[in-house]
């Protein structure tokens, strides 16, 4: 069976040239990197070629990248270490409505220990405006976190303006930028962040390694606490393969920055001028302009989102929802809530995100099946069947009175 996937916001492939750089290290490199032996420094050497790797990616210096588990961990650990280093009684944090719950949830449990957060809302397009950010802005105001690119749909932030705003008012600015890497270019200087999130995963590495850029003079507390490693960071024995991973995918990422980006646009808006053109009542979510080159977000009118990723993957189609199943029940996403979606929309909506690897028969092949399968759907919808014999009697209508 045929199988294309279209959901790399939430994974990618694994590189073969990144497995390739990773199997001595699964093999015969098992060094500790701690060791002094012949056996440590091999994976010693191994971990800073991969920090050289990452910190060119995002224009760091080596002693500014800590490696740690992966997105979570590093947004968890920039914006607890932050606020737990911070000279403040009553600190406070801004950040955003639409961050991914790496963010979301460790600023509400921030909130559960007296900290207070302002969460600055979007527009419909799912853009934060700078001058809200301005305005959250209190004395106390220890850690500006906005998230570069949006998983969901997309939408990418004026860090560059943020950024100012933090510098001018002396506040740490942190970002989540794991959807971004690898897709667009980041560069933390001209971004002005003080600390940034990425994940290998999102960049054709391997689960569960990620880094952290910090700042050089940032003051933050460890989340974990243990032996020296990673200038005493991030405690643990590194994840050598991984870490060799993570550095292999930045470089592979940096390399074909540019032409991936535009193969990749050029696939995604095929698709979407595709299914806008064969599909009835379906728009865009977010701003589609502002947005990142792989990620196509749709609200298709009366489809359950749910019931469409299943169908889509008995086709052999991967995609997926504009929302999360949490205990038993499906949630709107909180994304598309934030845009003004309302929860039907939110639970019609679908994320299309490509690939490096995805080819012009990929979206071929999702275009010849996708208009069969929402029509099926909503043939079983009563809602859409009332919606259409709506339609349909107001044009009558409006024919009578012509
Ligand atoms: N931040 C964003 C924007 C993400 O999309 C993800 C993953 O979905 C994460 C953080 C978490 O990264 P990880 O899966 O490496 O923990």
């Amino acid at each position: 069976m045929r199988r294309v996937y279209l959901d790399n916001n939430a994974t990618t492939p694994l590189a073969p040239e990144v497995f390739e750089a990773m199997k001595p290290y699964l093999l015969d490199d098992y060094g500790n990197a701690s060791s002094i032996h012949w056996y440590g420094q091999r994976a010693r050497n191994a971990v800073e070629k991969a920090r050289q790797q990452v910190a060119k990616l995002v224009g760091a210096r080596l002693s500014e990248v800590t490696f740690t588990s992966g997105g979570t961990e590093s947004d968890n650990a920039a914006i607890f270490g932050i606020v737990q280093a911070a000279r403040v009684a009553a600190p406070h944090v801004v950040t955003t409505a639409i961050e991914h719950h790496a963010v979301l949830h460790s600023a509400q449990a921030l909130e559960k220990r007296g900290v207070s957060v302002t969460y600055v809302r979007v527009g419909a397009g799912g853009v934060v405006d700078p001058e809200e950010v301005k305005r959250a802005i209190r004395p106390e105001t220890v850690l500006i976190s906005v998230m570069h690119a949006n998983n969901e749909i997309g939408t990418i932030q004026p860090l560059e303006e943020i950024g100012k705003i933090a510098r001018e008012h002396d506040i740490y600015f942190h970002t989540d930028a794991v959807q971004a890497m690898g897709k667009i270019p980041v560069d933390v200087e001209k971004l002005g962040v003080d600390l940034l999130s990425l994940s290998a995963h999102k960049l054709n590495g391997p689960k569960g390694v990620g880094a952290m850029y910090i700042r050089k003079g940032t003051i933050l507390k460890p989340l974990l606490y243990g032996g020296h490693h990673e200038r005493d960071r991030r405690p643990g024995t590194e994840n050598v393969p991984g870490i060799v991973g993570l550095g292999m995918a930045a470089e592979l990422a940096l390399a074909g920055l540019e032409e991936n980006a535009q193969q990749v646009a050029a696939l995604r808006d095929r698709l979407e001028c595709g299914i806008l053109e064969h599909v009835p009542r379906v728009s865009v979510n977010g701003d589609a302009k502002r947005r990142l080159p792989n990620t196509s977000n749709l609200c298709f009118d009366f489809v359950e989102g749910e019931g469409f990723v299943i169908a889509m993957d008995l086709k052999g189609i991967a995609c997926s929802t504009g929302a999360a199943c949490s205990s038993g029940a499906v949630e709107p996403s909180h994304v598309l809530s934030a845009l003004g979606r309302t929860p039907d929309q939110a639970r019609s909506s679908i994320r299309f995100s490509l690939g490096r690897y995805n080819t012009a028969d990929d979206i071929n092949f999702a275009l010849a099946t996708l208009p069969a399968v929402v029509e099926r759907l909503r043939s079983v919808s009563p809602r859409w069947t009332a919606a259409i014999q709506g339609t349909e009697n107001r044009e009558q209508r409006t024919g009578n009175r012509e």
